[in-house]
């Protein structure tokens, strides 16, 4: 592979307070320097040639990420027991058939929008907000717990939390998790209505509910968002 045809954009900026060059990708691959104000040009460009390969290695490993990451066509996800899948189209649409849910998208689309993936998240939201609402409502049933209100979010680094007057909110993406996992983290918040940090109160009302509770906690916390 000819290594100068596959390497990442780049944006040079200059920083009057910064003393050394500092280099990172973002979230769209584009590697970000940062430069002191007054370095020569020639001495940023040797900078850079200089780590080249470290270059080379991360922008492969972010490509092999956001690939992974990315919904294409042919890929399937299995949400609340449906199927949802992802299909090449002449133009954007969803269909519910008796197979699941199928997502349509002209190609073009795929590679240079995040329109799959926003409709994927707003689909997320629906499918959340209806399985947490009823579970949760019967969980606190069941459980004797109270909660003011309960709402649906899209947060990527947090499954779920509990706010100090008991509102509730989970992330959409927690509805991709096992069930047995999910049902947990809704007692985990639940308990929360009580209990407000992670203290030994906590998880013992936790563990009084749930016998396995900290094997399930563990898991949570492996558990990436999102998961597809
Ligand atoms: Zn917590």
């Amino acid at each position: 592979m000819n290594k100068e045809e596959d390497f990442p954009e780049i944006i040079v900026t200059r920083r009057a307070g910064s003393r050394s060059i500092r280099m990172r990708f973002d979230q769209k691959g584009v590697l970000k320097v940062s430069a002191p104000k007054f370095l020569p040009k020639r001495e940023v460009e040797r900078t850079i040639f200089d780590n080249e390969d470290w270059i080379y290695k991360h922008f492969q490993a972010w490509k092999e990420e956001n690939q992974k990451r990315k919904l294409l066509p042919g890929k399937e996800v299995e949400v609340l027991g449906r199927k949802v899948s992802w299909h090449i189209g002449d133009r954007a649409r969803v269909f519910e058939t008796t197979e699941g849910i199928e997502f349509y998208f002209p190609e073009e689309v795929y590679n240079q929008s995040n329109l799959p993936e926003k409709s994927f998240e707003k689909f997320l939201k629906a499918c959340a907000q209806e399985y947490f609402g009823s579970t949760c409502s019967k969980l606190a049933n069941q459980l004797g717990f109270r909660y003011k209100s309960l709402s649906i979010g899209s947060a990527k680094t947090k499954w779920g939390s509990c706010t100090f007057d008991n509102r509730l909110r989970f992330s959409c993406y927690a509805v991709l998790l096992p069930d047995d996992l999910k049902e947990h983290l809704i007692i985990h918040e639940l308990v929360h209505t009580v209990h407000k940090n992670h203290g030994k109160l906590f998880y013992k009302s936790l563990c009084e509910i749930s016998p396995d509770a900290m094997k399930k906690e563990a898991k949570l916390r492996k558990g990436k968002i999102p998961v597809f």
